[in-house]
């Protein structure tokens, strides 16, 4: 049973963060402290890296600390179904009626995005989990029904579109279509019919996504990785046929340090700075949404073609969308800038 109870019901955008624990080789290579600290489910408290302070004292006392709240925050204890549960569970139902929704992952490099959204075979991400939950909710209330799930999984890296499920992609286009809305020309569509299935693909495909060695992160991955799960069903009743399709897309982003931290030069620069256009784009249209939803601003513009990866989520982010973001952070004391900055950029998307 889950100690976490689900946020995402009533609001169109559920900010989660999740903490990762200190792997391994991280604690065998020393000099690392745990410290983040996750409170209630929802605060989180960034302690001081400093190494002489006295922590428990922090924590109680609230010195020199830094504390942030969000819809739902998990411990380093949680599993990914944990994360999935208190997040995206809730939002497939309203996927099955057609409404697009998108989630994503956000953080700097090495904080556990892909972890969160792959995952591994023994604690699958929530991309997996999605289908799972999908193919059972068919199972359970729509097995009469012609039921289809197709998939796709792209990146866009650089500013340009490459294919994951094949072999070695040639850069595609996006398209408006008047019918679909946006779409990627030429992009491989597969129909799943198990939850099983994805696991093997997105693994192949992960292995094809552009990576690079940068000071950061000798694996850090430069692009943005997005699966889109399509649901078409067709209720049956006695007056009428209605085709409902909704869209889920689940993206997992590149890494969200700044190119100037990374301290790099040349093409690995223009990769920063285009992986930054798309952030700071997509950042925008979140804010704007963010701002429409409490009513500060009625009709705000969203600047959604400013990036390849804000026209590709358009569909999922605007309109009657749900959207949740998972924000990732490391709870190792060398990563602490990083964690500040996934947690102000959170803080400020809620
Ligand atoms: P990112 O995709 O953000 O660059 P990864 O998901 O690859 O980061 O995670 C970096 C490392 O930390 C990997 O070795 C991964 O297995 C590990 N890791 C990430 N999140 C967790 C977690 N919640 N529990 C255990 N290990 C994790
Ligand atoms: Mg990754």
């Amino acid at each position: 049973a889950s100690r976490y109870v689900s946020a995402s019901t009533a609001a169109t955008l559920t900010v989660g963060i999740r903490v990762r624990p200190l792997v391994r080789a991280e604690i065998a290579r020393g000099g690392r402290r745990d410290i983040i600290r996750v409170l209630d489910s929802r605060v989180v408290v960034v302690l001081d890296p400093d190494e002489n302070k006295d922590y428990l004292d922090q924590v109680q006392n609230r010195t020199k600390e830094k504390r942030y709240t969000f819809d739902i925050a998990f411990g380093t204890s949680a599993t990914n179904r944990d994360v999935y549960n208190g997040t995206v569970r809730d939002l497939i139902g309203g996927v099955l009626q057609g409404i697009n929704t998108t989630v994503f992952a956000y953080g700097a490099t090495g904080s556990g995005k892909t972890y969160t959204m792959v995952g591994t075979p023994q604690d699958p991400g929530l991309m997996v989990l999605c289908l799972e939950k999908i193919f059972a909710d068919r199972d359970t209330s729509h097995r009469d029904e012609d039921f289809c799930v197709t998939c796709s999984y792209l990146e866009v890296y650089n500013e340009i579109i490459f294919d994951l499920l094949v072999k070695s992609s040639s850069p595609l286009e996006l398209r408006e279509d008047p019918e679909l809305g946006v779409v990627v020309a030429g992009l491989k569509h597969i129909t799943v019919t198990s939850a099983e299935e994805i696991m093997t693909l997105l693994e192949d495909g992960n292995r094809r996504r552009k990576t690079e060695a940068t000071d950061a992160n000798a694996s850090s991955s430069r692009s943005h990785a997005v699966l889109e799960i399509t649901v078409k069903r067709t209720p049956k009743n006695h007056y009428k046929v209605t085709q409902l399709r909704g869209k889920l897309s689940l993206v997992d982003l590149a890494g969200s340090e700044r190119a100037a931290e990374t301290n790099n030069a040349g093409q690995k620069l223009r990769d920063g700075a285009n992986i930054n256009r798309s952030l700071l784009a997509l950042a925008n249209c979140i804010n704007a949404l963010g701002k429409a939803n409490s009513g500060k601003a009625a009709a705000s513009y969203v600047p959604y073609r400013n990036s390849k990866l804000t026209r590709l989520l358009k569909d999922g982010l605007s309109g009657n969308s749900r959207t949740a973001m998972v924000a990732t952070v490391s709870g190792s004391s060398d990563q602490y800038h990083h964690s500040i900055n996934t947690l102000k950029y959170a803080d400020r998307a809620k």
